[in-house]
């Protein structure tokens, strides 16, 4: 395994559950990456109609089913998601997402304008309205690395870069690291951005930083929110779609400790984990807009993730196309902490050669066509 993120880790998890023996290589430390500078929305209200919303749907199933089972409890918490529109052709597009989880069995609550302001007190008075989708939750991601690796009993070498494939004919066989080669029967690359020069996808895969804000705890405040707060600019960054009304993806999300999450940027090409006063300034005041009780709470902290997206817009995973013995899991974008369970057991079985039981046929490497690769 290269890569001690959250895809890495549950992969190792699964693998060690049906009784495989896993070596985890991690360039730094667990949770690093992307998996430890993120919000932690396992959430089918975000996703993109089709296979994305079909596989968080499932994926989401099973954080539920490992938290009832003791291994992510206290980890993962249901709670619902209210998106929210502030103009007519906001109101049209979640009015769109909501047929679209209907048609895929999601329970959905329509709300007008006077509803939401019921169910959220102290909500901005432009937000026109929104949908409520109660079976949502949220998990930290560095919390799930931490809880994955210490159940599979899978110590990651930290510090060890994995800085090429080792060949057999058209066979991958092992790792170069700056200790020597390490074999295997095979290997999983789930390594981010960094899978791009091992597994030949630097054409594929595209740097997407994201700006976060946390405050301090809201006990005066009186800020207390049921769900996170997501906008409709955050579905039209996910679709692709620009809007009319200039807007940042903003997603006000409450966390357990009493705390607020308010992000998030989505720069294109970034890939510095710097953040900046304009950005930072932005969603502040759209926050603000959204639901005014923030101005109470102090910012304690700003921070920036690296979210790895694909050029379709669809993540990466499954057998390298002409190499043997090598799989990649990579370009979740803004969805990996929400499909890792599903991904971690659907890689474990194509490793394994198990009979699938997801059907993951969109995501599949086969799709890119030939991968240029760099061996050194
Ligand atoms: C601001 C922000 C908000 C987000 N919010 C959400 C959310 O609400 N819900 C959601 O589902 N997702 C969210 N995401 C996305 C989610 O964080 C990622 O999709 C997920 O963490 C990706 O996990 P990963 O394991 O693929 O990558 P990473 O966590 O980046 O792990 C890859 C690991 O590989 C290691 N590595 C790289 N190269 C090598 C090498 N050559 N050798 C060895 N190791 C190597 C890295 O050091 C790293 O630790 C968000 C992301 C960001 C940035």
């Amino acid at each position: 395994m290269v890569g001690a993120g959250i895809i890495g880790a549950a992969i190792a998890y699964f693998l060690t559950q049906a009784g495989a023996r896993v070596s985890l290589l991690e360039a730094k430390t667990p949770a690093s990456g992307a998996s430890g500078a993120s919000d932690g929305a396992v959430s089918v209200a975000s996703k993109r109609p089709g296979p994305m919303m079909r596989l968080a749907r499932e994926s989401r199933a099973m954080y539920g089913q490992l938290a009832a089972d003791g291994l992510l409890q206290g980890i993962y918490h249901p709670r619902p998601t209210y998106l929210f529109a502030r103009t007519d052709e906001e109101v049209a597009l979640i009015a769109r997402q909501g047929a679209e989880m209907l048609d895929q069995q999601e329970r959905i609550l329509s709300l007008t304008h006077a509803e939401l302001m019921q169910r959220v007190p102290g909500l901005g008075t432009h937000v026109l309205a929104g949908i409520k989708v109660p079976d949502d939750g949220h998990a930290l991601g560095y919390r799930v690395v931490d809880r994955l690796l210490q159940a599979a009993n899978v110590v990651p070498q930290r510090h060890t870069p994995v800085r090429q494939l080792v060949l057999s004919n058209d066979r991958v066989v092992g790792v170069l690291t700056d200790q020597g080669v390490i074999t295997a029967d095979c290997v999983v690359v789930a390594a981010g951005l960094g899978a791009a020069p091992l597994v030949g996808l630097r054409d594929f895969l595209i740097p997407r930083k994201g700006q976060l804000i946390v405050t301090d705890r809201a006990s005066q405040s009186g800020a207390a929110l049921p769900g996170p707060l997501m906008s409709a600019g955050y579905l039209a960054a996910k679709r692709r779609i620009v809007l009319g009304q200039s807007s940042v993806s903003l997603v006000i999300d409450p966390l357990t400790t009493g705390q607020f999450l308010i992000g998030s940027s989505r720069e294109t090409g970034f890939s510095d984990r710097q953040t900046d006063v304009q950005t930072v300034s932005t969603l502040l005041r759209e926050a603000l807009a959204v639901y005014p009780l923030l101005a109470r709470l102090r910012v304690i902290r700003t921070f920036a993730g690296i979210r790895i997206g694909s050029q379709d817009g669809l993540p990466i995973v499954g057998p390298h196309p002409t190499l043997s013995g090598l799989y990649m899991a990579t370009g979740m974008e803004g969805d990996g902490i929400c499909l890792a369970p599903l991904l971690g057991s659907a890689v474990a079985d194509m490793v394994l050669d198990a009979p699938a039981r997801f059907d993951l046929s969109a995501l599949n490497p086969a799709r890119l066509g030939a991968l240029p690769l760099q061996l050194g």
